[in-house]
């Protein structure tokens, strides 16, 4: 999340310093293995199966072992690493093995799988930083603020003093105005009973 560099430059820019560093500097991706992700643990939708594996994505060769990463947990489904530009010593990138360019496409469940260990990861960082609280964030599309299009969520510790904004962002709200909400709500709902994409 770099305000000057585009993603792939800072991408570059990682491969690069990863591969001047010594081998003993470059994080070992010690549960991942070689070769791309295979077996699916969770069932997925017709729409997601198409998608398990980008070899330009970034996320994809760290899930795969091309790419390295300071790798926190990972289980069957899901891996988390540092950001290797944290917004706050500790910031974690917690990622589905499976390739989804964003959340919109991914099946609830696997959704959830990434949430699932997300307090668990927080607590372990928490202690790790000494810090007692954190945001969870996902960018999800280039106007939200996606850079690299595999969906992860961020988990950000918090200090007092730390260059973050109280709110993620500095929002410009405005009161909820009732015509509005009305005509939104109905045509969501409306829209959430007729999908027929899975949760
Ligand atoms: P986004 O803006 O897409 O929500 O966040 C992408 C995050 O991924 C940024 O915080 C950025 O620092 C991080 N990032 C980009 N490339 C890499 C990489 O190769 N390795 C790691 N560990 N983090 C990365
Ligand atoms: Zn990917």
């Amino acid at each position: 999340m770099s305000n000057t560099n585009t993603p792939a430059s800072i991408a570059a820019e990682v491969r690069d310093n990863l591969n001047l560093r010594s081998s003993t500097d470059i994080p070992p991706n010690t549960t991942t293995s070689p070769t791309a992700p295979s077996a699916a643990p969770l069932s997925s939708s017709a729409v997601t199966d198409l998608h398990d594996f980008d070899h330009k994505c970034l996320f994809c060769n760290i899930v795969a072992g091309k790419s390295p990463c300071y790798e926190v947990y990972s289980n069957e489904d899901v891996i988390c690493f540092l950001d290797i530009y944290p917004l706050h010593p500790g910031h974690t990138l917690v990622i589905p093995k499976k390739h989804y360019k964003d959340l919109s496409l991914m099946p609830g469940e696997l959704a959830a799988a990434c949430m699932n260990v997300v307090p668990k990861v927080a607590r372990s960082l928490m202690a790790a930083t000494k810090t007692k609280d954190f945001n969870v964030m996902l960018n999800s599309g280039k106007l939200a603020g996606q850079e690299v299009f595999h969906a992860h969520f961020h988990i950000i510790p918090r200090s007092k003093g730390d260059s973050l904004s109280k709110t993620w962002c500095t929002w410009s709200t405005q009161p909820l105005k009732s015509e509005l909400a009305k005509t939104l709500t109905a045509a969501i709902k409306q829209d959430i009973n007729q999908s027929t994409a899975p949760l």
